[in-house]
């Protein structure tokens, strides 16, 4: 075994990021203490649904770094160190194997962000991790003790400890999140619609008692996340819908109401039927009716106001990556000073992407410390 370096690092954050940062470093006996207000991990439990999807299964560095809308460029040169295959081998190594479901989420095995919590925890206490709980208020303080501080405060906190070293961040806003609407959607409330349509992404919608949400809105939320509000989205609510014409023609008895449902729940085609006749039979639909219904349909108008408070899975803005060498994770500014995780102007989809981040970032971090150890 190694002799123990001499550099001490402070990692603030003891989220995905900071943790996993922190297991590199005493892999390589760098001394190191995490510091987090909460305790450490917590963050990982409500992933996946309890399950934490940790990864997904994209291969190409340069594909994977497609599913951030925020981050691309800046990801090549972290994912091209540390990517999908990496994650996968790092759990192994740790002894948490996985599995790659049929839409590319990778998940732990057990299934239990606990378990995942519990082995990453334990792998740190036994390389002697030094842990405080403690809400860190000024890394200078830090710098009088540690040759390193890395800053992984997640998304939603640590923006106040950048700003007397004059961090540019982007305003926060929340992303991965359902969508307050305009308009009233009470009544439909629950009703999911299958394979929407909003600007040829194509997933599922949930009409809830705010407005919308499900993984369609989910993108949506996400692509447009610094869009001023209110904006308004075009549903397509049913692309495969080709000929109303056809469908009319060859059920000339059959009420309007029951025509629509056969293609839409219930409830939606009553609320798209709204100041139609809904018992016209198919041979009664006037040309302009049916124009009119099909508008209707494919172009479904929802006026956003807002974001659930509280429902965001991740936030969109951060730390602006110009200020981060993406070799190295250390700030341009502030030498020894590192950022990693959510904290960067960094956000991905759902599936496994953010916390794809959090280990990349964590690694390129924890390399560059390591090599500079040396
Ligand atoms: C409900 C939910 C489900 C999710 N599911 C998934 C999923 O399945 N897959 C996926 O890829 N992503 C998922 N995410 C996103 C993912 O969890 C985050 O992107 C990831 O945890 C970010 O890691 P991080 O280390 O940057 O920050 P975090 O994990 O948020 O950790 C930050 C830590 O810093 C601490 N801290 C903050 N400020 C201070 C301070 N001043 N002093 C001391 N400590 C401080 C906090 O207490 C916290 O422990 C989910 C998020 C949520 C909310």
């Amino acid at each position: 075994m190694g002799q123990e370096s001499k550099i001490k690092v402070a990692v603030v954050g003891a989220g995905a990021s900071g943790c996993i940062c922190a297991y590199h470093l005493l892999k390589a006996r760098i001394n190191v203490t995490l510091f987090d207000k909460n305790l450490p991990l917590r963050t990982l439990l409500p992933t996946g649904g309890g399950r934490c999807n940790l990864a997904h299964a994209e291969y190409d560095f340069k594909e994977l770094a497609k599913n951030y809308p925020r981050g691309e460029k800046f990801l090549y040169s972290v994912f091209s160190q540390f990517s999908t295959s990496d994650t996968i081998e790092l759990f192994n190594e740790m002894g948490i194997k996985t599995y790659t479901q049929d839409d590319g989420r990778i998940f732990p095995k057990s299934n239990s962000s606990k378990d995942v919590q519990k082995v990453i925890l334990q792998e740190l206490r036994t390389k002697n991790v030094k842990f405080i709980q403690k809400e860190i208020k000024d890394i200078n303080e830090l710098f009088e003790k540690y040759s390193a501080v890395v800053v992984a405060t997640g998304g939603h906190s640590g923006y106040e400890l950048l700003k007397q070293f004059n961090i540019k961040i982007i305003e926060p806003r929340p992303s991965l999140v359902g969508l307050n609407t305009k308009e009233d959607f009470m009544a439909l409330s629950g009703i999911v619609i299958k394979s929407a349509m909003i600007d040829g992404i194509q997933e599922d919608i949930l009409f809830t008692h705010f407005g919308v949400s499900g993984p369609l809105i989910y993108k949506i939320s996400s692509l447009n996340a610094f869009n001023e509000i209110p904006y308004i989205v075009t549903v397509d609510l049913c692309p495969n819908l080709l000929n109303l014409q056809e469908i009319l023609n060859s059920n000339p008895h059959k009420e309007l109401k029951n025509i629509l449902a056969d293609f839409l729940p219930n409830k939606i085609a009553k609320f798209i039927l709204k100041d139609i006749d809904e018992t016209l039979k198919g041979y009664q639909v006037n040309g302009t009716t049916r124009d009119l219904i099909l508008q209707r349909i494919h172009e479904f108008k929802i006026t956003v106001n807002g974001t659930n408070k509280g429902e965001e899975t991740v936030t969109a803005g951060g730390v602006d990556l110009d200020e981060i060498n993406p070799k190295s994770m250390e700030l341009k500014k502030v030498p020894n000073m590192y950022c990693i995780g959510e904290i960067l102007n960094i956000d991905g989809f759902c599936g496994g992407f953010n916390l794809q981040n959090a280990w990349s970032t964590a690694y390129v971090c924890a390399k560059s410390i390591i090599a500079q150890a040396k």
